[in-house]
């Protein structure tokens, strides 16, 4: 696909970059791309969202009618911070922020792939499946945005976000999150003349965080412990502590028993000290499995091999808005789009990756027909 106009790719994604876009201040470059998709023959839906999302903007839907199988293209428009006044920098074939904000690549390296791609279509004529757009807001808090899109609108039983980095990765397979709240109840009492009477809730919850296995327990398993607070004065035995797990995993099963086991080291620790504890437990994400053998994984490897990009089929630890397709019963899969560094100020893209990802964009809407 020689189609891809670099020098247009490159200045589109500068654009979009310089549109600051900080997630829930979305609203300029809804505006933007609402405009290009119309000007490209789209038929462009306002998904309206602030009723369950705290954003100035929408979630921007937008349809081209095709032949053959619908496919829902995704990338998110939102940004981490610090995003506002970002100035893209082009520096020996690869595209940086000036050091002070970050680049914001993620991730509009992939909206740019996609706006490329349509923008292709749209000069050549040529023949394409019926492709559905759809750009998010709020992502990077939670994916937001994708988890209270409009589904009824959406007709395409498979969809792929461009939000991951290397250009060839193909993500299937994302964890269940789970944090958990813990507060262990103690008994405060004076720390001089009647310590004995308290019951230490500090000490109580430092027993149990030191119990607790951290890092990658097993190979689908990766869990953080954070948030350890204790307030109080230096009189008195603390009588509240509180802390949050984080369980990352690839496995319903193998979470249940290592909540199991879990539950013994609270049990065992709090027993221990007389004390009490209350657990909550809050459902960050559902996970995704695409199995390898899924038609939507032949497709995009199909289309790599045939513009010489080495498939890398892989899991992520984290989450992007294919999770949210799948959790409304699409098969879906975040492909690379060619960030590095993303999160932070060395965040950058090379231009060689942003038209490869065009093309893989380009190549996954003419497949297939
Ligand atoms: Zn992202």
């Amino acid at each position: 696909m020689n189609m891809v106009d670099e020098k247009r790719l490159v200045q589109r994604f500068v654009q979009y970059a310089a549109c600051a876009s900080e997630s829930g201040h979305e609203r300029q470059m809804c505006l933007l791309l609402e405009q290009q998709l119309q000007e490209l023959g789209l038929d462009v839906f306002r998904d309206d969202v602030r009723k369950a999302v705290q954003t100035d903007g929408w979630n921007v839907y937008a349809s081209l009618p095709g032949t053959g199988e619908p496919m829902l293209f995704s990338a998110h428009m939102d940004t981490v911070c610090p995003g506002s006044g970002v100035k893209p920098v082009l520096r020996d074939g690869t595209i940086y922020s000036s050091g002070d904000t970050i680049l914001g690549a993620d991730d509009k390296a992939g909206i740019a792939e996609i706006l490329e791609a349509l923008t292709c279509l749209h000069e050549s004529g040529l023949p394409h499946r019926p492709i559905e757009v759809l750009f998010t807001v709020r992502e990077e808090t939670g994916l937001e945005g994708s988890a209270n899109a409009c589904y009824d609108r959406i007709r395409s039983k498979t969809g792929v976000s461009f939000d991951s980095g290397p250009i060839g990765r193909i993500v299937i397979e994302n964890p269940i999150q789970q944090v958990l709240f813990l507060q262990v109840q103690g008994k405060a009492s004076h720390s001089g003349s009647h310590y004995d009477d308290g019951i230490h809730a500090l000490k109580c919850a430092a027993d149990m965080i030191a119990q607790i296995p951290c890092g990658h327990v097993d190979a689908d398993t990766a869990v953080n412990v954070a948030n350890f607070l204790s307030p109080g004065q230096a009189n008195s035995v603390p009588d509240l502590a509180s802390f949050e797990i984080e369980i990352r995993c690839f496995s319903a099963q193998k979470l249940e028993t290592f909540r199991e086991k879990l539950r013994a080291i609270f049990e065992r620790v709090t027993q221990s000290y007389g004390a009490q504890y209350t657990l909550r437990t809050e459902l960050r994400s559902p996970g995704m499995q695409l199995g390898r053998a899924h038609p939507l994984v032949g497709q995009v490897c199909a289309v790599y091999e045939a513009l010489g990009i080495e498939p890398k089929i892989a899991r992520g630890y984290g989450g992007h808005d294919g999770v949210s397709f799948a959790a409304h019963g699409l098969a879906a899969a975040n492909l690379g789009c060619g960030f590095a560094g993303c999160h932070s100020l060395d965040e950058h893209v090379r231009v060689e990756d942003l038209t490869r990802g065009a093309r893989v964009a380009l190549g996954l809407m003419t497949c297939c027909r």
